[in-house]
């Protein structure tokens, strides 16, 4: 470490121990290896202990997950334990791949702790998830659709809710979850702890949080649509129908190990792993109408290394808990200026840099200009050599109505780029500035 290191570190570090955590939970947390909280898990720990609702904007790949975890936990445990285990904390989440995930972490971090937790989700079989149910449990992870299907049949109840989670609230509102909320909302006693996680703050959830938080304290762990600096974007202009060809190039030639990759549909995503896979590059897609075996077996063997590509939808991605990405490709670029935000989120994520490609046809400049209003900058775009678009506007380049329109003047460039990645911890993130959006 180098004198200033020593002196950022001092300056900023800050100890599971000091945010008043007990000792189960920090034995939970150093068995994880976390030597020291990420900034939400700063902020976020004290004002839950206290009791206080939260509204808070983080992405995943914040360390989100265990800022509500690890202080739900710590009041559960506070209390006398009832024999039956009345659910007392419901946490709800848009997707079953986060659903998993966020359980995978609750039974990490109660590891020292006697608290039952389980996952409700639909599209498999429920009887499974009713018989851990009835064996009664303290935290319950669930999706919308399944919480509501099975407290309609009478085989759960929430009138013991104490504290109540709404992850990810802005992905639920997209998947049109906001009447399930409404009906959970009114399923659960209002006297409870409420805490709000969402990426971007949209009208629609600003209007949901003022419907059900009290008073809530406001966090950001990264301001709101921004991306970090860690994150190197960069966008290559291609025709259409040379994509494929440039992101099989892309990835052999930059030796690319572990790659996710948007696509806008379904078949899109199908599509272009087949090619993958017939050039020779291992891949897999993941999407709504895979089976959830097929999504669990995908996503294995990638973080396992077995597979190198995942393409997705961005439905399907979310929440994916893939740490250290070193490259995301959005194929197409999403019509929806946020989902560029939370798909380059996968990537630069705890203190890891990484690097966020854009493969850009003419069709999609009008979503470049969104995406770039939103972030408050320019992408940096490039073409490389042999896939330069056909309709790369030299010649319109000069025209009145051109000017300012950086994205088709840049000169192609000679080599496609290598792997930038780089392993790192929560420390480094002291280093990180966010960038605010600048209108
Ligand atoms: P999340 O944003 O909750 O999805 O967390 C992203 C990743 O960061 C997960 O893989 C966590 O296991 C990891 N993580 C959470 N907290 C910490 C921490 N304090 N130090 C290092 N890694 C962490």
């Amino acid at each position: 470490m180098t004198s200033i290191e020593v002196l950022i570190s001092q300056i900023t570090y800050m100890s599971f121990e000091s945010l008043g955590l007990s000792e189960e939970l920090l034995k939970a947390v150093a068995k994880q290896g976390y030597t020291e909280p990420s900034p939400i898990q700063s902020k976020c720990i004290p004002v839950v202990l206290e009791g206080k609702d939260v509204l808070a904007s983080a992405q995943t790949g914040t360390g989100k997950t265990a800022g509500f975890t690890l202080p739900i936990l710590q009041i559960l445990t506070k209390g006398t334990q009832l024999r039956k285990r009345p659910i007392r904390s419901l946490m709800l989440t848009p997707t079953r791949e986060l659903a998993a995930q966020i359980l995978e972490n609750v039974n990490q971090y109660s590891a020292f702790l006697d608290i039952k937790s389980t996952v409700i989700f639909g599209g498999v079989n429920q009887n499974p998830q009713v018989a851990k149910l009835r064996a009664g449990v303290d935290i319950l992870v669930a999706t919308p659709g399944r919480l509501l299907d099975l407290h309609n049949q009478k085989l759960l109840s929430l009138a013991n809710v104490e504290i109540l989670v709404l992850d990810e609230a802005d992905r639920m509102l997209d998947m049109g979850f906001l009447r399930d909320i409404k009906r959970i909302l009114a399923l659960i006693p209002a006297k409870r702890q409420n805490l709000l996680f969402s990426a971007t703050f949209s009208k629609e959830i600003k209007k949901l949080a003022q419907g059900f938080l009290d008073n809530p304290v406001m966090i950001a762990a990264t301001p709101e649509n921004t991306t970090t600096d860690l994150v190197k974007q960069k966008a290559y202009r291609v025709d259409k129908g040379q994509k494929t060809k440039l992101i099989i190039k892309l990835i052999s030639e930059g030796s690319w190990s572990q790659v996710l990759v948007f696509t806008r549909t379904k078949h899109g995503a199908n599509r272009l792993s087949e090619k993958m896979v017939k050039s020779g590059i291992s891949a897999a897609a993941i999407h709504g109408n895979k089976s959830q075996g097929a999504r669990t077996k995908a996503l294995a063997g990638f973080k396992a290394g077995e597979i190198r590509v995942l393409v997705a939808t961005d439905i399907a991605a979310r929440g994916l808990d893939i740490p250290l990405l070193p490259h995301v490709v959005n194929f197409e670029l999403p019509n929806i200026s946020e989902d560029y935000v939370h798909r380059i989120g996968r990537t630069g994520r705890a203190g890891a840099s990484g690097e966020a490609i854009s493969l850009v046809s003419a069709d999609e400049v009008d979503y470049v200009r969104g995406i770039e209003r939103l972030l408050g900058e320019k992408l940096k775009t490039e073409v490389i050599e042999g896939f330069e678009p056909s309709n790369a506007p030299a010649e319109t380049a000069d025209k009145p109505q051109q000017k300012g329109n950086h994205f088709w003047k840049n000169k192609p460039k000679g080599k496609g780029s290598g792997n930038n990645s780089s392993s790192g911890n929560w420390n480094k993130n002291k280093r990180i500035k966010f960038k605010r959006k600048s209108n």
